[in-house]
């Protein structure tokens, strides 16, 4: 495929499949970087991003944002980039970099990140996007392209939290979902020394859990377990979306204890223990530019690696009516195979 049209897939309006789609191809700013795209990881966000669960997409919309491929151009100025080098992109393409979020490095939070913070003009199920020089990592050479894809935005995710309550000596974990974050939260929560306990609606992916690093695992409607942890966990990482039967979980939290959402699950709940517990309830987006790098290198020197599914980018409906049906095992990776 030429530089002179893209071709993506696009849902043209909400929740429809999407559909090969064609444009003009962008022009560089002068920090940007055009980039080829090889393989794009397929996450849940994209499935909520079609559906506009979160309300700000507009359309003709084009997902993908767990991206690997090369730099094809380079504008005026890029930061420490050239023509060639393989890189990892990941929801965030660019920051206004003045913002007081900006300023503190924490660039996921910047004020502009709705109108302005993501790839031009479309996402990954593309044949190139353009991003800002600044959010294009360059990977490890020994990472495949297809592993670094899903830790561009299932990695950082988990990492982030992760590693900053790891530093607050937060110990006892309880990962809520073992799906595509879930099972990179068990790798990264195992390597930092937290003790581990997977919380599964299915007792069918025990045994890869311990495989994954957990120490312990719970099936989520198993209430006389729960109620024999009462009072058990520091912290407790929602990695799951949809509905989840929340007071058995929020039982189970130490006095103050911290559940931290990375999924985008629904929350309806008795506030009972949240107040007379002094529980927090807080999110988690993303991460910053030094945290992405960090995370890189803490995934290669402690072997983390995303269990991974590869299809064509031309079978992407198949592909995301399986992470719908919840069969796929653990991520999907789309291999661009019409550029
Ligand atoms: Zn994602
Ligand atoms: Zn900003």
């Amino acid at each position: 495929m030429s530089d002179i049209t893209i071709m993506g897939y696009a849902a043209m309006s909400m929740g429809q499949t999407l559909k090969p789609f064609t444009y003009e191809p962008p022009k560089l700013g002068e920090h940007d970087v055009r980039v080829s795209v090889t393989h794009c990881g397929l996450c849940y966000t994209d499935i909520h991003g079609i559906e506009n669960y979160y309300g700000v997409v507009t359309f003709p919309f084009v997902p993908g944002h767990e991206i690997v491929g090369y730099i094809s151009e380079v504008g005026k100025a890029p930061f420490g980039l050239k023509v060639g080098d393989r890189v990892g992109i990941g929801w965030q393409g660019r920051s206004c970099g003045y913002c007081e979020w900006c300023m503190r490095g924490e660039d996921q939070l910047c004020l502009d990140i709705v109108d302005s913070g993501t790839w031009v003009p479309y996402g990954g199920f593309s044949s190139s996007v353009v991003v800002d020089s600044r959010f294009a990592y360059l990977l490890p050479d020994s990472m495949p392209s297809e592993v670094a894809a899903v830790l561009m935005c299932g990695g950082i995710s988990v990492y982030s939290p992760l590693q900053m309550y790891a530093k607050q000596n937060l110990r006892k974990i309880g990962i809520i979902g073992i799906g595509g974050l879930g099972h990179l939260a068990i790798q990264f929560a195992h390597a930092l020394d937290y003790d581990v306990t997977v919380i599964s609606t299915s007792s069918g992916k025990k045994g890869e859990a311990f495989a994954f690093g957990a120490d312990h695992f719970i099936v989520s409607d198993d209430r006389a377990t729960l109620r024999q942890l009462e009072f058990n966990f520091d912290l407790l990482l929602c990695t799951a979306h949809g509905n989840i039967h929340w007071e058995p979980l929020l039982e189970i939290l130490k006095k103050r204890g911290k559940i931290v959402m990375v999924g985008f699950p629904d929350i309806t709940f008795n506030s009972t223990d949240l107040i007379a517990h002094e529980l927090s309830m807080t999110g988690s987006f993303l991460g910053n530019r030094a945290t992405m790098k960090e995370m890189l290198s803490f995934a290669q020197e402690h072997g983390i690696k995303p269990r991974i599914e590869l299809m064509p980018m031309s079978e992407i409906n198949d592909a995301i009516e399986k992470v719908k049906q919840n069969k796929a095992r653990y991520r999907i990776v789309l291999v661009n195979d019409k550029i």
